[in-house]
């Protein structure tokens, strides 16, 4: 699909849902740029875990964010992800990175520094960006809204499936902190995860990735020709 209006399209849903492979596969077809937002949450913890920043103190997190350069490369398969420039794209997805990133994005101060970068990164559209608030927040005007769900249970197993070397007692673990870092995603005062007013709630439970793409595809085409 060609067009030579280059959208905005925010695509939210907690973590399993889906999101990145479903954003990158989108990005790829319309030939738009994929950005992962939550990688620069990953990348903005994992750099609190090695300068032992408390991850409940605001202001040393905001001054980190502040002095920290968070470079997003989109690739074919998802984002390369670049942190002061070293290539930390694989470390950020680390369960200790995974616990940190989601505590840090409590803080209202550390959620500014993100947001104001992510707008500059999607302004001139052309952009599939997913994350947990790109349309409620981020991107309140995006032209495309999708909130991605699906039932607890199948998310968790699919971030299970990822890595067939899991132990039980690993793939428990697994499961307790997805449901952990979901309540705290969702409760949290700032830009908690809640679908926007406007979205398009997708349920991915008994659909497969390739029917989900084609259904906000459907809704990409319905916006450019509206
Ligand atoms: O999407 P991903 O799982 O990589 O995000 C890691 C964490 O970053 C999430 O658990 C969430 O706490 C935070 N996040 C956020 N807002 C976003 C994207 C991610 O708060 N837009």
């Amino acid at each position: 699909m060609t067009d030579a209006r280059q959208l905005v399209i925010a695509i939210d849903g907690p973590a399993g849902s889906g999101k990145s492979t479903i954003a990158a596969r989108l990005a790829k077809k319309l030939g738009y740029v994929n950005l992962e937002s939550g990688a620069m949450y990953r990348a903005i913890a994992l750099k609190a875990l090695e300068h032992q920043v408390d991850l409940d103190d605001a202001s040393a997190l905001r001054s980190l964010a502040d002095t920290t350069v968070i470079r997003l490369e989109p690739q074919p398969d998802g984002n390369r992800v670049l942190l002061d420039d070293r290539d930390v794209s694989q470390r950020i997805r680390e369960s200790d990175v995974t616990l940190a990133a989601s505590r840090v994005s409590v803080h209202p101060a550390v959620r500014q520094v993100m947001v104001a970068r992510q707008r500059a990164m999607g302004a001139r559209g052309g952009v599939v960006m997913e994350g947990r608030d790109i349309g409620t927040a981020v991107f309140p005007s995006a032209d495309v809204k999708v909130f991605l769900d699906a039932d607890p249970r199948i998310r968790a197993e699919r971030r299970v499936a990822q890595n067939s070397t899991h132990t039980p007692e690993e793939a428990r673990r697994i499961v307790e902190d997805l449901i952990a870092r979901d309540q705290r995603d969702r409760t949290r005062a700032v830009s908690p995860l809640v679908p926007a007013s406007d979205a398009v709630i997708l349920d991915s439970t008994n659909l497969s990735i390739d029917d989900v793409v084609d259904r906000v595809e459907e809704l990409v085409r319905q916006k450019l020709s509206s």
